[in-house]
């Protein structure tokens, strides 16, 4: 099989070749910038907040919504309700 040789109508196995490296290339992008965003996502589920209850500050969960000290409900958990 020559690396000329016609594969799908006009497209030669090169230009598929440079194709998939392209895809391949972007995919690899699209993964480290996925990486970046998860970075982010992961101190958007934790908040660092004060308990209006009993004082105590530090970082919660989102979705936990409890103070550790009171079990007061805090952050967006209790905004939910
Ligand atoms: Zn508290």
């Amino acid at each position: 099989m020559e690396m000329d040789t016609i594969v799908f109508g006009n497209y030669s196995v090169q230009d598929v070749l440079i194709a998939a490296g392209v895809i391949i290339a972007l995919l690899i992008l699209i993964s480290a910038v996925r990486k970046l965003f998860k970075k982010e996502k992961v101190s958007e589920h934790i908040q660092v907040i004060r308990c209006k209850n009993c004082g105590w500050r530090g970082q919660v969960s989102r979705y936990a919504g409890r103070c550790p000290k009171c079990n007061e409900p805090l952050g967006d958990q209790l905004a939910k309700h």
